[in-house]
């Protein structure tokens, strides 16, 4: 079996090994070693990569106890290779799931709940607890985690016996009792975990929680920690610059300067919607009473005006009133009246006349057009 070196020590990051096997699969050549510090994807914590003599290393995985590397060529059986771990992503995630790890000690700590799911991703750490965490009480979970990092204390991971394991007091996920791995993280959590964490919990840097939601009876939180968080804090702070540069607010009050602004544009569109009414309703009031169908266009009217219109000029019109608004590039949104046709029974009709989609009652339907202007007036002429 693989000498797995990431158990001895999880700082190790390169290392000179043999090769055992390389077998061609379907994704490169899987390269197996004497001895390896490349942590094979388990625990919710993604396998590595890096170089074995030169190769990359895309992937590594565990199959029956040995340590499968995934690999973009071969590399000669028997021979000695120089590995190389791509440190930056490892010791990111080591960041990441020691950070968890605390988290979910303190968590336990506290309310007793327990962590039901992990998961490292792109957008960040996914934690899964049993029980409800208000964002409240959370403040202060992410205020004890910051805590015990900056009090760096120490992080190890050991083989209990069967019987100091018995005396133990762990969280666990899997009901094992055997060859358990316990990380230990001082004065804060033992838990059973066979990926590589940081030594101590300075290494961690910093611990935020990004948002929470309510998950079955459950809460689920995404949290970063170490570079990541400190990558997201500089990508956050920027906005937040240039936010208050824009509004002129404070960047501790950019929220209130975007809540004036949008105060603002409601009142705007209130006082637009009160000019667009008179000014239709005045041009309704120029229609003179027809029996023809009536067709009109616009560029910016919005549903609501469209339906504003067709039900003014309703009972000039004994065929069909119909408003649209748009242009013939982006489509256009239509209203369609009618006092004497059912519309209802006409709207396929009409939708496959004017590439439509939309429906509604036997007197008005509404809906979407992708048709040219051209096409749809030529089809409501009568
Ligand atoms: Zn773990």
């Amino acid at each position: 079996m693989t000498d797995k070196l990431y158990y001895t020590d999880s700082h190790i990051r390169s290392f000179d090994a043999t090769v055992i096997s390389c077998t061609k699969s379907k994704n490169g050549y899987e390269i197996i070693l004497d001895k390896t510090a490349f942590f094979p994807e388990g625990g919710g914590q993604v396998g590595d990569s890096g170089t074995l003599g030169g190769v990359t290393v895309f992937d590594t995985h565990e199959k029956n106890g040995e340590v499968v590397h995934y690999a973009s060529s071969p590399l000669a059986v028997g021979s000695t290779v120089h590995g190389e771990l791509d440190w930056e992503k490892r010791f990111s995630n080591m960041q990441a799931h020691s950070g968890e790890h605390i988290l979910s000690g303190v968590v336990y700590s506290m309310y007793g709940y327990n962590n039901v799911g992990f998961h490292m991703g792109a957008d960040g750490v996914i934690v899964d607890f049993d029980e409800y965490i208000s964002p409240e009480e959370l403040v202060e979970v992410e205020r004890r985690v910051n805590e015990l990092i900056y009090r760096d204390t120490a992080v190890t991971a050991y083989f209990p016996s069967t019987v100091e394991l018995a005396n133990l007091e762990y969280r666990s996920k899997l009901d094992l009792h055997e060859n358990v791995r316990i990380v230990s993280i001082d004065g804060c959590d033992s838990c059973a975990c066979c990926a590589p964490h940081v030594k101590r919990t300075g290494e961690v840097g910093i611990l935020k929680i990004l948002e929470s939601s309510h998950r079955k009876n459950g809460v689920r939180l995404r949290m970063l920690a170490g570079k990541a968080a400190f990558d997201d804090y500089i990508s956050k702070s920027n906005s937040v610059l240039q936010i208050s540069a824009l509004l002129s607010a404070k960047q501790e009050a950019v929220s209130d300067g975007v809540r004036r602004v949008l105060d603002e544009r409601d009142r705007l569109k209130y006082e637009l919607t009160g000019f667009k009414r008179s000014a239709i309703q005045s041009f309704a009031e120029k229609i003179s009473f027809s029996s023809s169908n009536m067709v009109f266009f616009y560029d910016n009217y919005d549903t609501e005006d469209l339906r504003f219109l067709c039900n003014l000029i309703l009972p000039k019109c004994t065929g069909i009133c119909a408003a649209f608004s748009g242009d013939d590039e982006s489509g256009y949104k239509y209203v369609i009246s009618s006092g004497t046709v059912n519309l209802r029974d006409k709207a396929r009709e009409i939708n496959t006349a004017i590439n439509g989609k939309g429906g509604g009652s036997s007197e008005m339907i509404q809906g979407t057009a992708k048709a040219k202007r051209e096409a749809i007036e030529e089809y409501f002429k009568e």
